[in-house]
């Protein structure tokens, strides 16, 4: 039984494990082979969806830890590359469905349009727009409507336990789960003696902030985030190196630093 282990890695994946523009790993895989020479954790945490989380999670070869996927809103398990249907998405479709019908209209979500649609929107390519439209727990659109029917669309969601997260594009609407309370349940299963996460935007902020130690990977492509408390204490510290190339240096040296072997 797993109930123990060394150490759990929670990693982003786009601007942090992936690199921002070749949407490669390779920079990181002396680390990685590190991960898994010293039997530690490595688990995936990304706005993805599970079909597309199941197929980096085997590129990388981890399978065999869990996944956090959708932002938070669901865990994909080890080895299966689909999550158990328990029915969020289709109860969020549903009580859209169920709201009146102009605020109804201002919405326009993943499940609204084509998957050409997609295309449009997020400027992803045919395939994997395909696999984002896959969902299982969240429900990610466009609002088009004034800031006073966005009040009462929410207030109308929230009565049936539906939240929603604004993204740099994307209105999310959930049941609420985010990266960091499946990040406590994922510990409370595997009970890690350390724990790193790693990340590099404003929504991995409390990951890093839960974790033991928090890595802010460099990414040039967006403005820095700004200084986190635990920074003064070198809890928090950052990279000089961006994307996988950083994720690298940071994990090897906080693996010699635990003196985990
Ligand atoms: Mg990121």
């Amino acid at each position: 039984m797993n109930s123990q282990c060394n150490l759990i890695v929670f990693t982003d994946l786009d601007g942090t494990l992936i690199d921002h523009h070749s949407y490669r790993f390779t920079a990181a895989l002396p680390a990685i082979a590190r991960i898994k020479a010293v039997s530690a954790g490595l688990v995936l945490a990304s706005s993805k969806t599970a079909p597309e989380i199941s197929r980096l999670r085997a590129e990388i070869g981890c399978e065999d830890w869990p996944a956090i996927v959708e932002n938070g809103a669901g865990v994909l398990p080890p080895f299966v590359d689909a999550v158990p249907d328990d029915g969020d998405y289709r109860s969020i479709r549903n009580i859209l469905a169920a709201l009146p019908a102009q605020l109804r209209s201002c919405f326009r979500g993943f499940g609204d349009v084509s998957t050409a649609e997609i295309v449009e929107m997020t400027g992803l390519s045919p395939e994997a727009a395909a696999l984002a439209q896959t969902r299982s727990f969240s429900e990610p659109g466009l609002w088009s409507g004034s800031a006073v029917e966005l009040d009462r669309f929410l207030a109308a969601l929230a009565e049936h336990g539906v939240s929603a997260q604004q993204g740099g594009r994307f209105l999310t609407l959930s049941f609420g789960t985010n990266k960091v309370d499946q990040m406590a349940k994922i510990n409370e299963t595997y009970r890690p003696a350390h724990t790193i996460a790693l990340g590099d935007a404003p929504n991995d902020i409390a990951m890093l902030e839960h974790a033991d130690h928090g890595v802010i990977i460099a990414n040039p492509s967006r403005p820095p985030l700004p200084e986190l408390e635990p920074e003064a204490s070198g809890r928090i510290t950052r990279t000089l190196e961006a994307g996988p190339a950083g994720w690298n240096t940071a994990v090897l040296d906080l693996i010699t630093q635990l003196g985990i072997k």
